[in-house]
């Protein structure tokens, strides 16, 4: 692996800047293990209530320091501070239990592009919670993001062996990671020009009428067939959950826009507000949805990070179009430059289009 930014300088990163969450926890261990940048992380998660690491968050960490083989201070649940100096990353196989329902594929996320940095392939395995509220759903995980990774060159794959929800959790995510090859920029369309459309409902051990009137709610709201209506059902989960998802693919890539039930919420209200979101995406002509944006701005700049000296390519940049900027892709945004010496540009055009380029920074 060739970053082209390596560098040793230790960092300090405020993790209560911008969206102040568990985010800035992740990225920064990932960008610390990619460069080998010893990292100095205060107020953690300082914009939540509680502050400071969550199992899931701390689960992170020790994924990190594993696969890193790096020292850290003794950080536990509610840990505001953490230093972290990770090693060289080292595949092989690894087993991570998240104890709660915790998102596995938030954990995935950290480890993952790292691990693609090796020069044999890993095995991982992550319990915890699969489908969770403000976490990528494995559906959108194996779907919607790495299909672009992979595309990018990082051969990472996942299965999902067993769902979980909250609050029990109990899944289990397990990827595939194969060291990347030629790294490559991934060229996105500005407007989408959507194949198919289609709605999937998920059960964990609840009865399938929920979801016949999620499905007949949302196809009817947006004048969808049934045609591409599919419901996933799942017995002996150890806690029930309720997923709708609609999926919109298009020659370049798969968006995947969810919405989640929970008791006492009518399924009608889940469907309604599904069919919400995705009416106002499909309007609104982008490709890539706000979580799709966030998400791919790590990966890609770790493609402009890489270039090969034993070939005459010049240092690579790469740029894609969505809509209105979230904190949470703001928040990433300044990380990256934080981290790195590339620097992105935002150019906002019409109707709330926004186009983003990551380039190396000016020498
Ligand atoms: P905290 O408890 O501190 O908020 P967290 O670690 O659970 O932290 P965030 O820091 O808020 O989470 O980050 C959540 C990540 O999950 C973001 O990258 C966001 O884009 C992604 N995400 C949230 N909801 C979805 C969704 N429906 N589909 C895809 N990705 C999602």
């Amino acid at each position: 692996m060739n970053i082209a930014f390596d560098s040793q300088e230790p960092i300090t990163v405020d993790g209560g800047q911008g969206e102040g969450g568990g985010q800035v926890v992740r990225t920064s261990l990932t960008l610390s293990m990619v460069t080998g940048r010893p990292l100095e992380l205060i107020n953690i998660r300082a914009n939540r209530n509680p502050s400071g690491l969550k199992r899931q968050h701390l689960t992170c960490v020790q994924a990190a320091a594993a696969i890193s083989q790096a020292e850290t201070n003794d950080v536990r649940v509610g840990s505001s501070e953490l230093q972290f100096t990770p090693g060289p990353i080292k595949s092989g196989d690894y087993r991570f239990d998240i104890g709660t329902a915790g998102s596995t594929t938030l954990v995935a996320q950290t480890i993952a592009l790292p691990l693609s940095m090796t020069h044999a392939p890993s095995r991982v395995s992550i319990r915890g919670g699969t489908y969770n509220t403000m976490a990528p759903p494995f559906d959108f995980f194996q779907t919607s993001y790495l299909p672009l990774l992979r595309k990018m060159g990082f051969g990472i794959h996942a299965q999902m062996a067993s769902p979980g929800f909250y609050p029990k959790g109990g899944g289990e995510l397990d990827l595939r990671i194969q060291p990347f090859v030629n790294l490559k920029t991934l060229a996105l369309p500005r407007k989408a020009e959507w194949q198919k459309k289609a709605v999937h409902c998920i059960l964990g051990n609840l009865p399938k009428h929920i979801a016949e009137t999620e499905i007949a709610t949302f196809t009817r709201k947006l004048g969808w067939g049934k045609k591409h209506a599919r419901t996933t059902t799942f017995h002996d989960c150890l806690s029930p959950g309720n997923v709708l998802m609609a999926e919109l693919k298009s020659e370049e890539l798969t968006e995947v826009i969810t919405e989640f039930g929970k008791q006492g919420l009518p399924a009608e209200k889940v469907a309604a507000k599904l069919a919400r979101t995705t009416k106002s995406f499909l309007e609104s002509g982008h490709v890539v949805g706000p979580h799709l944006a966030d998400q791919l701005l790590l990966p890609m700049a770790m493609v402009v990070g890489n270039h090969d000296e034993t070939s005459n390519q010049g240092l690579k940049t790469c740029s894609f179009w969505t809509g209105p900027l979230t904190e949470h892709a703001t928040t990433h945004i300044k990380l990256l430059e934080q981290f790195l010496p590339l620097q992105v540009q935002i150019k906002e055009h019409d109707q709330g289009t926004v186009e983003l380029t990551l380039s190396p920074a000016p020498q």
